[in-house]
């Protein structure tokens, strides 16, 4: 199957050093939390073995900078999960491992590609949600950690409320998600994406791109999303090379869900 990569990635522009450190420059220059920022990186579609969520891992793991990971539980398997153990290994509090859709399909009709969208009843959300938990939870123990991604960044109001009463954290949608999450379930919205960028035009695209960045950063919190199986080269290394120039700036935090949650607003 032919994995479909972003035009952007087709190749990487001969500025791009520069523009990237102009860019987190400037968003660090505008931080409205107390001159402080937190940025964290969601990879998606997580289960199977492979070359590149190994190349991802190892990534992450050579700058210690932490990662979430949503897996999608209907993909996963006892020795699936020992692999992606043994990926992190002796790197454990880096890796935030939590759910993704329960077999990752779409069942909206028309609309907007939702696996928990308003299409579905409140007791097949509940049984698809429950059972995804089970099997993270049974397979993984205490390395999974209840926050929930939905596909394609969205869920209906049934869902949230579901989440909120089974004991979730947080949710993790778009930015500025509609329906809003109940009181006890934290939002961590993500506000960059990396590889599933629509634009046709490689310089709208990057271009794009930066203003999400530049946008996200100065905010409350930069969520920046990441599917691996669309990585190609040039993917791999703007990803590395945007990281090691975030981690040099001390005024933003790299983090994960579990340090969001002990962080606080
Ligand atoms: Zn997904």
């Amino acid at each position: 199957m032919q994995t479909y990569v972003s035009p952007i990635w087709r190749h990487l522009p001969s500025d791009l050093v520069s523009r990237t450190e102009r860019c987190i420059r400037i968003a660090s220059e505008r931080l409205e939390n107390n001159g402080r920022g937190r940025i964290f990186f969601r990879a998606d579609d997580v289960a199977a073995p492979g070359r590149n969520i190994a190349k991802l891992m190892d990534i992450f793991k050579r700058h210690r900078v932490p990662l979430c990971l949503a897996v999608v539980p209907a993909w996963l398997t006892g020795r699936r999960w020992q692999y992606l153990k043994d990926l992190g290994a002796k790197e454990s509090s880096l890796w935030c491992w939590h759910q993704h859709g329960w077999r990752h399909v779409n069942h909206e009709t028309d609309g907007k590609k939702q696996e928990f969208g308003t299409s579905r009843s409140r007791s097949n959300i509940k049984r698809d949600l429950v059972q995804g938990k089970r099997r993270l939870e049974d397979l993984m123990e205490a390395e999974f950690y209840p926050v929930f991604t939905p596909p394609w960044n969205r869920c209906s109001l049934d869902t949230l409320q579901l989440l909120g009463e089974l004991g979730y954290v947080a949710v993790s949608r778009s930015h500025g998600s509609e329906p809003k999450a109940p009181r006890q379930l934290s939002d961590y919205g993500v506000n960059v994406d990396l590889h599933t960028r629509k634009e046709w035009d490689p310089a709208l695209g990057w271009s794009n791109l930066f203003n999400e960045l530049q946008q996200a950063i100065p905010s409350d919190c930069c969520g920046i999303m990441i599917h691996h199986q669309r990585m190609n080269e040039a993917a791999f290394d703007f990803l590395e090379m945007l990281i090691s120039i975030l981690v040099k700036r001390r005024e933003l935090q790299l983090v994960n869900y579990k340090d969001l949650n002990r962080l606080g607003p």
